[in-house]
């Protein structure tokens, strides 16, 4: 199970980019993305991706964070720029249940605590949708990507000068 927590999230401000952290989680292998502050626009929005280009995958928006946390029984991971650079823990990082932590804003001092590993996408700042992009890329040695999605509606078929898409045909229980 690779689980993502998303911390600080606030409504309008990080919508766009709360989207792209969930559907970059979905894409690069993991399983549930966790949102601190309710949204079920949010909810929404990832869910029709996943009923339209397949799962599993799921989001719960409003949980409590520190509860995920204290109750996760794998490795915690917390995304920092001041965290060690993942080229030289990436070797410690054992194979299993993972929670990934991403901040939205400024992230409190208990995050460093609480995390198993602090890691950096290199120690220079820049965006928690590219910090999640390579690590799950890095963790699932380049899998992540080739994750099969089942249950969709429709399915691309890649293409190298055009678009393919395919209809799936199906059945769903109402
Ligand atoms: N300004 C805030 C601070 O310094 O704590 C964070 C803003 S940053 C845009 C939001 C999130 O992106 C961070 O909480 C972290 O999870 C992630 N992030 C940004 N740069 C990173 C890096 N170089 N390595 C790992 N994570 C990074």
């Amino acid at each position: 199970m690779i689980a993502v927590l998303r911390w600080g999230h606030r409504i309008p401000r990080d919508s766009r980019i709360t989207t792209h952290v969930a559907l970059t989680a979905r894409a690069f292998g993991a399983d549930a993305v966790y949102v601190d502050t309710e949204d079920k626009e949010l909810e929404e929005t990832v869910n029709s991706v996943v009923r339209r280009f397949g799962g599993p995958f799921e989001i719960k928006t409003g949980v409590n964070w520190r509860e995920i946390i204290r109750g996760w029984k794998g490795t915690k991971i917390h995304l920092t720029m001041y965290g060690e650079h993942i080229d030289d823990a990436i070797q410690r990082i054992p194979q299993g249940d993972i929670l990934i932590i991403v901040g939205a804003e400024k992230v409190p001092k208990e995050f460093y605590d609480l995390a198993d590993f602090n890691i950096a996408i290199g120690n220079q700042p820049h965006s928690e949708v590219a910090a999640l992009a390579v690590f799950l890329d890095r963790y699932t040695h380049r899998k992540g990507l080739r994750k099969e999605f089942s249950g969709g509606e429709i399915r691309i078929i890649p293409n190298p000068r055009g678009k393919t898409v395919v209809e799936e045909h199906v059945s769903r229980r109402e």
